[in-house]
């Protein structure tokens, strides 16, 4: 194998092996280095996403939405169910099957494309030499004219709730438990929380989420939030706003939580605590100091906005860089970093990112939220459309939540879309492609739109931020 290649990517997860793809079709030598390994002792591609994150925390929200239709919601169509049973080994056995067909997909993508797959943990060193630490022990050193940073995210650890791998796990460990909890604790109630603790609550678990901050989805519209919240609380999510875990015992039969909770000491007895309070770029040891490349105070690799290092000809994409820690964002920084090296001006548009929680209904949004905007001194116009009036929600049985689109007061252009309801994320990719466009809510407004389809609580929504909603009584004309 030569030692020498036009590309050197660390990491093959979405961001990496994405890289990897396009740097190859642009007939650039390329080479991925990856540190895990598979049960079969070959390089375990496709990162955090394929493995332990997107694709198993999705198989499982699906086969728990399914099991939670037969236990509950097939009863309003007309369709009665005897004697369901769960086997979450079966369960399990599906998601593994699912991760395995698509990690080997991208293993196939990569040998088809031509790109080198090299195993074991890499070290960027100065003058983009790369020292991969082999399983053997052995040390091997390539160099590149171009080295891709991809290394990742890993879960952040609090110290009063130390994950132990049994009672106390991430989200790694709770995606495989091998029966469901009756008592479920999960501190934090941002996007694993609510994804994972939906899972096991579908499946039978009574769900507590200690959250610190006092506001639920702050990030989010606060329309768009407090809608989610109200949604998630009726399917029995206990979300304990303002919870401050100040310690975990844990024993042979559980581990009891302590945490201060609207001025008062309290503890809470869990069969098993989820610890999602976030992740932190996988910095540590990824690169020499004599390398060029720099991080901030949180371990995110510097980059300009086409992910560029301060080191000339070293790039860095994904989690490890600013931005939203999300599969696609890593994926298109990959591509334009390819573009990039092969000389061209390629750019991101980071305003049209979209983001997504898959409960049900999903939430989802792109763009700017009204708070940001007002904040900012924009002058806006708001239109929201709720589920309830569309023909299509009702007939599906799916008419909690609302569809709200926001523009700019004068030009029209389309500022944001947030959505909790059913089909959010399809809906949401409507508006990504619009705003990509620069489109305006009149746009929208004059498009043919499918009927009865969940889409057309996109377009009431532009038509309500004139004031000429079809269906439901308008808000007065902005
Ligand atoms: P990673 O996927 O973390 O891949 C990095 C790879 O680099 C890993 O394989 C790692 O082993 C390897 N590596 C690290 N250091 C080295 C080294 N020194 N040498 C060699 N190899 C190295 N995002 C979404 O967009 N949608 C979702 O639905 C979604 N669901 C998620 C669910 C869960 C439970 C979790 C945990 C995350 C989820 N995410 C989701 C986030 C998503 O998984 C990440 O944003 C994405 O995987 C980041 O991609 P990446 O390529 O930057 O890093
Ligand atoms: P998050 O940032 O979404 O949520 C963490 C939550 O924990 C926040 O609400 C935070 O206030 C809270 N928190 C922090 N410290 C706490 C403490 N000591 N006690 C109680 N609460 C505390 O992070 P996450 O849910 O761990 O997910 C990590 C990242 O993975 C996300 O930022 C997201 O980018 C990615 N992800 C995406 C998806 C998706 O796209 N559907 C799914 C899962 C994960």
């Amino acid at each position: 194998m030569s030692s020498h290649f036009d590309v050197i990517i660390i990491g093959s997860g979405p961001a990496g092996y994405v890289c990897a793809i396009r740097c190859a079709q642009l007939g650039l030598s390329t080479a991925v280095v990856e540190q895990n390994n598979n049960a079969k002792g070959q390089p375990e591609l496709g990162g955090t996403c394929l493995n332990v994150g997107c694709i198993p925390s999705k198989a499982l929200l699906d086969s728990s939405q399914r099991y939670a239709d037969a236990a509950g919601h097939l009863a309003e169509h007309g369709i009665g169910v005897k004697d369901i049973s769960l086997d979450i080994a079966a369960m399990m056995a599906r998601k593994e099957k699912i991760v395995g067909q698509l990690t080997g997909g991208v293993s196939g993508l990569l040998k088809h494309n031509g790109v080198t797959v090299i195993s074991g943990a890499a070290r960027l060193g100065a003058n983009r030499q790369v020292e991969v630490a082999g399983d053997d022990g052995v040390a091997n050193v390539y160099s590149a004219e171009n080295v891709v940073l991809a290394a990742g995210s890993e879960p952040i650890e609090i110290p009063p709730a130390p994950t132990d791998g049994e009672r106390i796990v991430d989200s790694t460990g709770a995606l495989s438990f091998d029966a469901v909890p009756e008592r479920l604790g999960v501190i934090g109630a941002g996007v694993i929380g609510l994804e994972l603790g939906s899972v096991w609550a579908r499946l039978g678990a009574d769900v507590i989420m200690l959250e610190a901050m006092d506001a639920f989805l702050p990030n989010m519209d606060v329309e768009i939030a407090k809608e989610s919240e109200k949604i998630f609380r009726r399917q029995g999510l206990d979300i304990r706003l303002g919870a401050r875990v100040t310690g975990a015992e844990v024993t042979a039969e559980c581990v009891t939580v302590s945490y201060a909770f609207e001025g008062e000491e309290k503890s809470e007895v869990f069969d098993k605590l989820i610890v999602a309070v976030g992740r932190r770029p996988r910095t540590d040891k990824l690169f020499s100091a004599d390398s060029g490349v720099s991080v901030d105070e949180r371990g995110f690799v510097f980059v300009n906005d086409h992910c560029a290092t301060e080191a000339p000809g070293v790039w860095a994409i994904g989690d490890i860089v600013r931005g939203l820690m999300l599969a696609h964002k890593g994926s298109e920084e990959g591509v334009m970093v390819a573009e990039r090296i092969h000389g061209k001006a390629a750019q991101l548009n980071y305003e049209v990112v979209p983001s997504i929680i898959y409960t049900h209904p999903e939430v989802a949004a792109v763009g700017k939220t009204e708070q940001a905007l007002r904040s900012e001194g924009v002058d806006i116009k708001v239109g929201t459309f709720p589920f309830m009036a569309i023909g299509r929600a009702q007939a599906a049985g799916e008419t909690e939540g609302m569809v709200k689109l926001i523009s700019d007061a004068e030009s029209d252009q389309i500022l944001g879309a947030h959505v909790v309801g059913p089909s959010a994320a399809d809906l949401v990719q409507q508006i990504v492609i619009a705003m990509e466009m620069a489109a305006s809510t009149e746009d929208l407004q004059l498009m043919v739109f499918g009927h009865p389809t969940m889409s057309e609580a996109v377009h009431e929504a532009a038509l309500a931020v004139d004031g000429r909603a079809v269906h439901m009584a308008n808000r007065a004309k902005r």
